[in-house]
Order: C-alpha cells, then structure tokens, then sequence
C-alpha cells in the first residue's frame, strides 16, 4: 500500500516538477519575469529532489541491502552540494559567472556519467535500447564533464595559454572513435554477440576514462574567450546526457529537465554564434582571438583623441538624445550603480537616454541586461541591437562604456577582418561618440577598433566606474554652479 502510494507521489510530483520547470523556463525569457522564473523552477527542483526519497519505500528489503547507507550518503551530498552552491552562488561576481556556469555544468555532466556508470557497473540495464541509451549518456556526460572543468579553469586563469600541437585533431578524433568502439563492445559483449576478453568492469572503466580524456583534449586547445560558446555547447550536451539518464531510471522529471537544458543550450550555442558570424566548428576548431592584428593598427591611420571625463560629461547633460552602450569593461569595471547615478541626472535635466545592447556584449550572454537590472534601470531604457540600430544616426551623443567589439565598424567593413560579418552596434553613425576603456586594450577578438580613431570619436581613458564618479561630479558640480 505504502509502494503504490510513493509511487504514485513520486510520478505526480515528477510531472508538477517538470511542469515547474518550462514555466520557469518561459519565465526567464524576459528580464522582468527572469527572477521569479529561477525561482519558480528551483521550486521544481527542490520538489523532484525531496520526492525522490520516497523511492526508498518502493523497495523490499532485499532489493536494497544497503539503503541505510545509500541514504545517509546521499542526505550528506545533497548538504555539501546545497550549503556550498548556496554560498558560492551568493558570493560569485557577475564577471565570474560563466566559470560558475562551467562547473556547475560539468557536476551534471558527471552526476549523468555516475548514474550511468552505476547502471553499467550494476549489469542493470534491460535490453539492448537501454544499454544503447545508457552508454550514449556515460559518454557525453563523461565528455562533457571533464570538458568543462578544463573550460572552468582557463576562466579561472588556472589554466593558461591553449595547448596546441600538429596532428591535435587527427588525436582528438582517434580519442574519440576509441570511445564509441569501446562502447561498442561493450554493448555487443552485453547482447552476447562478442566474448567480452577483459571482465567487463574493465571494458566500462576504459570507456569512461577515454570519454573524460576526450572531454580534456577537445578543450585544450580552445582559447579561454571562447569559452563562453564552449561552456554553452557542453551545457547542451549534459542536458541530453541527464535526458538519457532520466529515460534509463524511468524518470519523466529528469527526462524533461534535461531535454529542456539540452535544447536551450544548444539554443543558445547557435545564438551566440550567430551573434558573433561565426559557425559553431569555427569556435571548436579555430584558433579564434589569438593571432596578433597586424601591423600596429592593421588598416587603421590616425591617433585617438583623449577628452575629460568632465568635458564628455557636460556635453551629455546639454544634449538631446544619449545612447549608452555597455561592454564587457563595465561589467569588468562594476561600474553599473554609478552608471545609473549618472543617467538618471540626465533624465532629471530632460536628456532622452537609451542603452543599446549587443547579443554578446560581455562575457555570457545576456550579461549587459543583467548588470542593468542588477542596478535598476528600468527595462524599457534597454534596447536590442536590432531596434535601436536606426536610431543612432539621429543622435547627438554615443557613450560606449568598456565596449570595443561590439561597435567595431570593421565588422562591417572589412573582409579581412575575425569579426567580418558580425552585427554591430551603429556607434559610429552618432554625431559624437565618447569611449570610456582603460587604454589601448583590445576588445576579445584581439583586433583594432576603427571607431576609436574616427573624427566624431573622443576616448576618455580610465577605469570605468572611477571615469563615472567623475562624470557624475561634473554634472552634479553644474548645478551646484547654478544654485
Ligand atoms: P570587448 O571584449 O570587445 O572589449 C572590452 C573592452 O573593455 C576592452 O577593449 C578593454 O579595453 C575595456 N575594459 C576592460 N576593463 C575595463 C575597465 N575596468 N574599465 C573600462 N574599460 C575596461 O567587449 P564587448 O562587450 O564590446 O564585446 C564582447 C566580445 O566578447 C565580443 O567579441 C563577443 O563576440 C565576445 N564574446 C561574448 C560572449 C557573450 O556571450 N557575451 C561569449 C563569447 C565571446 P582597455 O583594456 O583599454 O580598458
């Protein structure tokens, strides 16, 4: 009685979960929902956790020997998990954030890789789909779990340069076709078909360690700036591994959690992709963001103009119409409250102020709206690349804070260029435009911005949230004037 009770909780609860998690889902595509949306699916979550452990009460003793310690172990995993993700997550700098996503992503890859190695190790699964299913999720959560720590510690700056060699490919893909053979006989030994040679604990022990040694080469050689891209690729491919998984253990809950997070990963993969004109294999196999521009500027003549803060600021107060575009500097600089500070005295002097935002503008996307929100300006201040494009020409005056790829004009102009093809903000089309950098640093494709050396452009160099307080003094300091 009690069994057919749990199991009923359990496949009810299973199904509210996944429910839970497409509204939360749904949620999170707008800024203004986004919060309650995590919160609505961690809702889902907790609740398709809890559930579980009802599970225990489906099995008669013999089926489960060791319940008292699988369950202790388990309560304490989830304590460690929970209280350290808790104060990590609370901790974590928004610049810092795709390394976060990194290994969290790479945890699931691993919890989808473990419950397929116990299935394997276990002899557990029933038919030949089962087995397919099975091994197909060990592979790609082992792949995806050891790919991404590698891409959590280049973010991390654990790791340094990309380790590149001749022959890496014609390796990675030997690697990998190892993988798929082992897997291979793994499943052909199980359906009888093959004498398995070596015990097959040994066969599933090898084809896990190839699997995570793939995982480490394929994103060794791949820049740390394209990891974002990567991250979001392995993301994709822990939620098909925990989707497999979820159909191994009969689990509808962890089926749809993972074809949500596979889908929207992959989504998301070809989105940024597509934001940046580049093809998914150009991430993966080139060697993007590394080679020097050429020559001191490339193509580029002429010098920036440095202006004053205080200059740039006053010109802002008496214009008419004001675009900001945010870049990953900002975020860099944590410059967004003084940011703010500073609109709102234009709005209060009557000034039109908008924020122009690039799909990948930052680190991940959707940084900009975040770092936005996060300082409270109001959702419909932000604009997308695509609707406020038009406007810039009509605008007295571009601020570009910590921004350089995303208004580079050689995206648009110049054939030879990494970032050829990429849609970009139309800075350069204001009647003056003022870039707050440090700098003559490059943005992350490593090349020189056209725009920085335009006669309607002035540079004023400085930390961002330093040439902010400034600003923000020099307009307050107008009024004060005017007392
Ligand atoms: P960029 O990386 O092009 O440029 C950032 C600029 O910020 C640098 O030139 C740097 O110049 C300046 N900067 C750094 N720190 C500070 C600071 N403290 N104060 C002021 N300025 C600072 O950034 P964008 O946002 O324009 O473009 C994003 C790039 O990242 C694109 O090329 C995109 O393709 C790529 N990308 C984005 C992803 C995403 O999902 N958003 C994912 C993967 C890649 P200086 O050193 O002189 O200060």
């Amino acid at each position: 009685m009690l069994a057919t009770i749990s199991q009923i909780a359990i496949g009810a609860t299973d199904l509210v979960a996944a429910f839970l998690f497409l509204f939360g889902l749904k949620r999170m595509s707008s800024p203004a929902t986004a919060a309650s949306g995590i919160r609505v699916a961690g809702v889902g979550m907790a609740a398709a956790v809890l559930v579980s452990f009802l599970y225990v009460f489906t099995l008669n003793d013999a089926a489960a020997p060791h319940l008292p310690v699988n369950l202790g172990l388990a309560l304490l995993a989830l304590g460690i998990g929970g209280v350290g993700a808790w104060f990590v997550g609370r901790k974590v700098a928004m610049t810092a954030m795709p390394q976060m996503v990194a290994i969290y992503n790479g945890m699931g890859g691993g919890a989808a890789a473990g419950i397929a190695a116990v299935e394997l190790f276990g002899n557990r699964a029933q038919g030949t789909t089962q087995l397919v299913v099975t091994l197909l999720g060990a592979l790609i959560g082992a792949v995806s779990m050891s790919g991404s720590v590698i891409a959590w510690a280049k973010l991390q700056g654990v790791l340094g340069k990309p380790l590149r060699f001749s022959g890496q490919r014609i390796l990675n893909g030997l690697v990998f076709l190892v993988a798929v053979a082992v897997g291979g006989w793994i499943a052909l030994a199980a359906m009888g078909g093959a004498a398995p040679v070596l015990p097959v604990a040994t066969w599933i022990t090898i084809f896990l360690g190839v699997a995570l040694l793939f995982g480490i080469l394929m994103t060794l050689p791949i820049g740390g700036a394209d990891m974002p891209v990567v991250i979001s690729i392995y993301n994709a491919l822990t939620g098909l591994a925990v989707g497999f998984e979820g159909y191994v253990l009969g689990n509808p809950a962890l089926m749809i959690a993972g074809m949500v997070v596979g889908a929207a990963g992959l989504l998301l993969t070809l989105l940024m992709a597509t934001a940046m004109n580049r093809s998914v294999a150009n991430v993966l196999f080139s060697n993007f963001g590394t080679a020097p521009a050429k020559g001191k500027h490339g193509a580029i003549t002429g010098t920036e103009r440095e202006t004053q803060a205080s200059d740039a600021a006053i010109k802002m107060r008496y214009a008419s119409s004001v675009i900001i575009v945010p870049g990953y500097g900002l975020a860099a600089a944590q410059g967004q409250q003084k940011l703010y500070e500073f609109v709102k005295l234009l709005l209060a002097a009557k000034v039109n102020v908008r924020f122009a935002i690039h799909p990948v503008a930052g680190r991940m996307p959707g940084q900009m709206d975040v770092l936005l929100a996060e300082a409270g300006v109001p959702y419909d201040m932000i604009f997308q690349l695509d609707t406020i494009n038009p406007d810039f020409a009509t605008t007295d005056i571009v601020l570009v804070i910590g921004a350089n790829d995303v208004v580079n004009p050689a995206a648009r102009t110049d054939k030879s260029s990494p970032i050829f093809g990429m849609p970009i903000l139309d800075a350069d089309k204001a009647k003056q435009v003022y870039v707050i950098k440090r700098g003559q640093g490059k943005g992350y494709s490593g090349i020189v911005n056209a725009l920085f050396y335009a006669p309607n452009c002035n540079m004023v160099y400085g930390d961002a949230q330093a040439v902010l307080v400034k600003m923000i003094e020099a307009v307050r300091g107008l009024g004060a004037a005017a007392a």
